[in-house]
């Protein structure tokens, strides 16, 4: 899994975002981007970097962390700070890759029978969730994929899970655009998934 994240030695930095702010409106409008990955993702960075200064976790990665830490704020922003890197790399503009193909196609059908089962059982997860959190499609150290509700700022990768692609139902997510309309905002994500970067992090 890539992790842009690097210890610069005095914390962590922001990764970067690898498209314009305004390049995934109107699914996702500039004035979210700019307040989800330039507000929300800046405090869970800042955060972390307050919650590992000094503990015997500083230097370690985040994977190292988020499978390692108790629970407690430096554990939840972890996950949260890992959890946004791969939800801002998972989204490009209309793009070739807008379904999946190759190999991931391949283990979608053998565990859910086909892409539009895949993209009503999320849909169905994501509507389910109670509160703040995330609905990821992940992948199973056995290699099955499999979909993972997750609360608040957990991830699959605490539960020796990979994550592959993930929804994040925080209202801070949609509710500029969507408002109360999560279902809406889920079903509109399919546009814009690339679905290249999502079969890179699958272990074949
Ligand atoms: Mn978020």
């Amino acid at each position: 899994m890539s992790n842009p994240v690097k210890s610069t030695g005095t914390g962590f930095s922001m990764p970067a975002l690898i498209y314009p702010t305004s390049a995934l409106a109107p699914t996702i409008s500039q004035a979210t981007v700019e307040l989800h990955y330039g507000k929300h993702l800046q405090t869970y960075v800042d955060n972390f970097n307050k919650y590992v200064a000094d503990t015997e976790f500083e230097g370690m990665s985040l994977r190292e962390i988020i499978t390692q830490a108790p629970p407690g704020p430096l554990l939840n922003n972890a996950g949260q700070v890992l959890n946004h890197i791969l939800y801002f790399e998972q989204f490009a503009p209309a793009s070739e890759y807008n379904k999946p193909r190759r190999n991931l196609k391949e283990f979608i059908h053998f565990d859910f029978g086909n892409f539009d089962t895949l993209k009503k059982r999320m849909e169905d997860a994501a509507a389910s969730l109670f509160g703040s959190g995330w609905v990821w499609l992940a992948q199973e150290e056995s290699g099955k994929l499999n979909i993972v509700s997750c609360a608040n700022g957990e991830t699959p990768l605490r539960h020796r899970m990979t994550p592959l692609y993930g929804i994040d139902v925080w209202e801070h997510a949609y509710y500029i655009d969507y408002q109360n309309r999560r279902a809406e905002h889920v079903k509109k994500l399919w546009d814009i998934v690339d679905w290249e970067m999502v079969e890179s992090r699958l272990n074949i």
